[in-house]
């Protein structure tokens, strides 16, 4: 797929797996194939929602998402241990760094230790050009759009624009990471989707 080719490249050169899907179902599919009685935790993800896979993969591996349960913080806790991690990004740069806003940072820090293997379920809606741009996108947009999805009292759930950078308590941006590459001692997998997943 044309659109993937250079930051498929580029993540490859980074040591991430990489595949490319045109739908999310065929990575739903790919991930419910490949994930057999694992422990699978689950970042805050619009996309892991929208592609049904805590419900899939819950037939036949241990999932734990703070999203579904009603422990939240037990399921937090939970995830950080998981053998498998699967979460989202909030901007991807076609020059192969991945870049997460966290608010409880949970879903961070296991991108970064915790697990066997991470894998990152992305559609084409999060791929910038450059990395600035792949940390304007997190900012300006993944993350208004989660601050109006959650219903927060911030400047920019309200106006749903930009960041305004906010001192509200209600902030839900407390951490950025980026990603150059792999952590190492655990695999990471990219899932690249060629449909707008997430925000
Ligand atoms: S820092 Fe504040 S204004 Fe900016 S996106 Fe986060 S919650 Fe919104």
């Amino acid at each position: 797929m044309m659109k993937f080719d250079t930051v498929k490249k580029n993540l490859e050169a980074r040591g991430y797996a990489v595949r490319v899907f045109s739908t999310g179902k065929e990575a739903a599919d790919y991930l419910d194939a490949n994930l057999d009685g694992k422990s699978v935790g689950f970042g805050g993800s619009v996309t892991l929602d929208a592609l049904g896979l805590y419900e899939r993969l819950g037939t036949h591996n241990k999932v734990m998402w703070h999203w579904k349960w009603e422990d939240k913080n037990a399921a937090r806790r939970e995830a950080t241990t998981a053998d498998v991690y699967l979460t989202s990004v909030n901007g991807l740069a076609e020059t192969g760094e991945l870049v997460n806003i966290d608010g409880a940072g949970n879903r961070v820090a296991a991108t970064l230790f915790g697990h066997e293997k991470v894998y990152f379920v992305i559609g084409r809606n999060k791929l910038a050009p450059t990395y600035d741009e792949a940390v304007w996108r997190a900012r300006n947009i993944a993350s208004p759009q989660n601050a109006r999805r959650l219903g927060k009292k911030t400047p920019c759930a309200v106006k749903g624009d930009r960041c305004y950078d906010c001192k509200s308590p209600e902030r839900i941006c407390r951490g950025l990471v980026t990603l150059w590459g792999p952590m190492m001692g655990m695999e990471a997998e990219v899932l690249l989707i060629d449909e707008d997943l997430g925000m």
